[in-house]
């Protein structure tokens, strides 16, 4: 059985849960996209889940931003958010159309403990954001080599 992700907003407008192979919280992602809609730490955290076993309380509450892009084109991505409180709770990208991706942040279950991490997308973290880098981990300046379901594979981690 894939782990059931429970999540919700701050304000508990929104709440939702969805299934996942791919729990672990491994990739920290210093775009200013993700950084700036829903990673105020520098970074985002961001998961993986099936999009057909997605269930959400809250539906009239949800707002969806396409984020603007260099060039102002708009993203594929639609990043989906609490209007209320404005907690940005997961993104949907149409390239991708079985996958919800979202934040770890708003996740309320239990999430494993990665042993390593994924620094990705480097060339765009700020200078006041020290990325803690463990020996372990990797480092991309854009995207990573491998997929989100690859990886929790080679980690042994992939919950079937
Ligand atoms: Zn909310």
């Amino acid at each position: 059985m894939p782990q059931l992700l429970k999540g919700s907003c701050q304000c508990g407008a929104v709440s939702f849960e969805l299934q996942s192979h791919t729990p672990a919280p491994y990739q920290r992602c210093y775009c200013s996209i993700c950084r700036k809609t829903g990673g105020g730490s520098g970074y985002a955290v961001n998961l993986s889940g099936l999009a057909d076993s997605l269930n959400v309380q809250g539906q009239a509450s949800i707002g969806v931003y396409n984020a603007k892009m260099p060039g102002g084109t708009f993203s594929n991505a639609k990043r989906h958010f609490c209007k209320c409180c404005g907690n940005e709770l997961w993104l949907f990208d149409t390239r991708w159309p079985e996958l919800i991706h979202p934040l770890a942040s708003i996740i309320d279950s239990d999430l494993p403990k990665p042993p390593c991490l994924v620094h990705l997308m480097l060339e765009f973290k700020p200078a006041w954001v020290t990325a803690e880098i463990a020996p372990d981990d990797q480092v991309f300046q854009g995207y990573p080599e491998k997929s989100i379901e690859d990886w929790h594979k080679d980690q042994g981690l992939w919950v079937d």
